[in-house]
């Protein structure tokens, strides 16, 4: 089932992982990617798909298969408190993705994963777990276990998207700079019982900040602040809590899921040593709120499988290639992470006073409003100042 060689091992075959392996293959580059949970898993984490992914999803021929699933939140709706100061539409934004994309993470990655293998023919092993990762000058060697035997596989390059906690990285001794940060959330999803349709609305509220975003299928996601991380049972604090600050009664709602998170940011010091690079989560983690961690993903996997294409074409430049898609991915990293950590200081109760109000107020007005739509569709990332 593991074939023994390949040009390309991808360890980890999540939203980043999956991506990479299909643009690999479009450039006609042998790959295999490593997963080692034996199916999907269905807890939802990301529900956004942003403007910039889904360019790149056309490129790749895939955007209408995002389509046909997703829901498009075309305005977000601003509160201060329980009351409406304004809202934000993304109609302004460049053509024609101008919307944010509601689908939940398992749904893209069974897509992503329908795609890589019916589609194009990949090998995506399910059930491999990646122990250990060695190279030379010549070649990498993996091996892990598979359906409790123990493989071994020989690639000419690796990329580990193996997540936050990347065995990969840890290996390599790349450092992981940043940590986690005093704010906690618990969301759930829910029966739509509200009258805002595809809008998503965004309370500032004085007790913390609550998000609610449409999802398809008539359901929604409730996102809510809280002083500390709590693990379970979430259901009803997260009802009570909705209630108190903004009167609103999920009571009759089925509800669909609940979790709770903190929230981290860390940079991988380099997103490559020798002949392995890493990506996705596994190189960064920025802040879930503003939705952008997995898109940020993306638009790496799109740089990495540009620079393994060309270092495989051209081998002796491969140092060259990788430097240059080090530098190019963690740029915009960078600029994500600040943006992740503006929307997250928005919902801080401390930043909740009047000329706070009215800053608010102010960006939801032309002509900042446009600029506004455009941070939070991600646009600009590695050219703008923020
Ligand atoms: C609550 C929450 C909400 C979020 N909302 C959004 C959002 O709306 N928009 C957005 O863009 N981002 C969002 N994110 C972030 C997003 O979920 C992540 O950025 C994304 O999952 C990263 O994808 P990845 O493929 O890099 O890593 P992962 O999704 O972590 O996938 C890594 C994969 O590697 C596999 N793996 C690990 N170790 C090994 C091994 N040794 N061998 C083989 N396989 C291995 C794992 O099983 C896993 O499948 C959210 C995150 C959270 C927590």
């Amino acid at each position: 089932m593991i074939p023994e060689k390949t040009d390309v091992a991808i360890i980890g075959g999540g939203p980043v992982g999956l991506y990479l392996a299909g643009k690999l293959l479009q450039n006609g580059i042998s790959c295999v990617v490593l997963e080692k949970k034996t199916e999907i898993d269905i807890h939802s984490k990301s529900l956004g798909i942003h403007p910039v992914s889904m360019e790149l999803f056309d490129k790749a021929g895939i955007a209408h298969y995002f389509l046909g699933e997703g829901l498009k939140i075309k305005r977000g709706i601003a509160f201060w408190n329980r009351d409406k100061i304004g809202e934000l539409s993304f109609s302004n934004c460049p053509e024609p993705h101008q919307y944010i994309l509601a689908i939940p993470q398992w749904k893209t990655e069974s897509i992503l994963q329908q795609w890589v293998t019916h589609s194009i023919g990949a090998s995506f092993i399910r059930g491999a777990d990646v122990q250990s990762i060695r190279q030379n000058d010549k070649e990498i060697s993996i091996t892990g276990t598979f359906q409790n035997s123990p493989f071994e596989i020989s690639s000419t390059y690796a990329v580990a998207c193996d997540g936050k906690n990347s065995f990969v990285r840890k290996s390599l001794d790349i450092p992981f700079d940043g940590g986690p940060y005093p704010d906690y959330y618990i969301m759930g999803d829910f029966d739509d019982n509200t009258d805002f349709g595809s809008d998503a609305a965004v309370y500032l509220h004085k007790d913390g900040l609550i998000e609610s975003f449409p999802l398809p299928n008539g359901h929604r996601r409730w996102v809510v602040k809280t002083d500390e991380l709590y693990e379970s049972p979430i259901l009803e604090l997260l009802q009570e809590l909705i209630q108190n600050r903004i009167g609103h009664s999920l009571g009759n709602s089925e509800n669909y899921m609940t979790s709770s998170f903190g929230v981290q940011q860390y940079l991988a010091r380099t997103f490559h040593s020798g002949r392995v690079l890493i990506a996705g989560d596994a190189a960064h983690v920025v802040s879930p709120i503003g939705g952008q961690g997995m898109n940020l993903g993306w638009l790496g996997a799109e740089i990495c499988a540009e620079q393994v294409t060309n270092a495989l074409q051209n081998p002796k430049l491969s140092e060259r290639f990788f430097r240059a898609y080090s530098a190019d991915n963690k740029k915009i990293a960078k600029h994500t992470a600040r943006r992740a950590e503006l929307n997250m200081h928005l919902g801080r109760k401390r930043t909740s006073t009047a000329l706070y109000r009215f800053g608010v107020k102010m960006m939801l007005k032309p002509p900042f409003s446009r600029l506004m739509a455009n941070l939070f569709t991600m646009r600009g990332l590695g050219k703008w100042p923020f």
